[in-house]
């Protein structure tokens, strides 16, 4: 008997700081950050770089014939690598969606303002504001927790300390690292005894980010920035100066949180846009040498979480789909 997947993870950018394309990143994909986590047919986005272009595309079409569709997107800071896609995310104009966007609150700006300065005249020709669907903008630091109903998309942020009430929701817990110029939140999103932790653009502390450490325990998932070698992280190379301090970590690092967290698989996430298909395939290497359950994220790749045997960890229920 088949088993239903009751969470599944797609994707559909894993580049940093700019997109690139050609004949040299044709197996990693060159769009930036956005993944998807669908539960329950609602998707959950994490971050809208240009991988969200052809996210839209397919939510658009999947949904052509429905009276209402919905979707939240959660930003993880407001860099341009993260935001550059969301003026072409097609749903935003069509009346019959309806958007959770959760913006983390890193600067004394509203809601309104922050999302004003990726999408409004003249440097896009219509404003966020104006599109056609309907928007619930939300403002989250990393002191809440965010609970979603799959079923109508009701969202609220309720304290962390209101443990046993989620029942039939999703979860989504926030961390605050200062581990990035102007800060960023990193996300750990529960459901069904299932966990993921997104954490990109995160630079790693010596000994591990402890924090982090605690934030992504028991994962069964986690998504964590590896922009660099070690070599380049060091200024070892003989092209390129030392990035320390860039705000990106190393294989090295997003290992070491991996092992310490004990979570089920690793995701190595925004690679640099000066690296190629070759060099990912040799960080990959590497990394297997410190974390045995490591995979680079690639675009199109997905991931179905099943919840067979009543276990909790789920090392050997994450199924590898093909690429797609
Ligand atoms: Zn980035
Ligand atoms: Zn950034």
């Amino acid at each position: 008997m088949s088993e239903k997947a009751i969470m599944k993870l797609k994707f559909w950018g894993v580049r940093g700081s700019h997109p690139v394309s050609g004949d040299r990143v044709t197996r990693y994909g060159g769009n930036t950050p956005c993944v998807e986590i669908l539960v329950e047919g609602y998707p959950l986005i994490f971050d809208a770089g240009t991988g969200i272009i052809k996210l839209g595309q397919e939510i658009a079409q999947s949904s052509k014939d429905d009276s209402s569709f919905r979707a939240a997107i959660f930003f993880s800071h407001l860099h341009h690598d993260h935001t550059q896609g969301l003026p072409f995310f097609s749903p935003i104009f069509d009346p019959n969606f309806m958007l959770n966007i959760f913006l983390p609150n890193l600067s004394s700006q509203s809601p309104e303002e922050i999302i004003s300065n990726i999408m409004t005249p003249p440097v896009f020709p219509v404003a966020f504001q104006q599109t056609l669907s309907t928007k619930a903008l939300h403002c989250i630091d990393g002191t809440q927790i965010v609970i979603i109903d799959p079923v109508n998309g009701h969202a609220e942020t309720s304290s962390p300390f209101r443990e046993n009430s989620f029942q039939d929701k999703i979860v989504v817990r926030t961390l605050r690292s200062f581990a990035h110029p102007q800060g960023v939140l990193n996300y750990r999103i529960e459901w069904s005894g299932k966990s993921i932790v997104y954490a990109t653009d995160i630079e790693g502390y010596v000994n591990g980010d402890r924090k982090l450490v605690n934030f992504a325990r028991g994962a069964d998932i986690l998504i964590h920035d590896a922009q660099y070698t070690d070599e380049h992280y060091l200024g070892l190379r003989e092209v390129g100066n030392t990035t320390q301090g860039y705000g990106h970590s190393t294989v090295t690092m997003a290992c070491q949180i991996a092992s310490e967290a004990q979570v089920g698989q690793l995701f190595l996430f925004h690679h640099d846009p000066n690296y190629d298909d070759a060099t990912l395939d040799q960080m990959r290497k590497l990394a297997k040498r410190q974390f045995q359950n490591v995979e680079t994220a690639r675009e199109g790749l997905m991931l179905r979480l099943y919840n067979n045997a009543g276990t909790h960890l789920s090392r050997r229920q994450v199924i590898q789909a093909p690429a797609v």
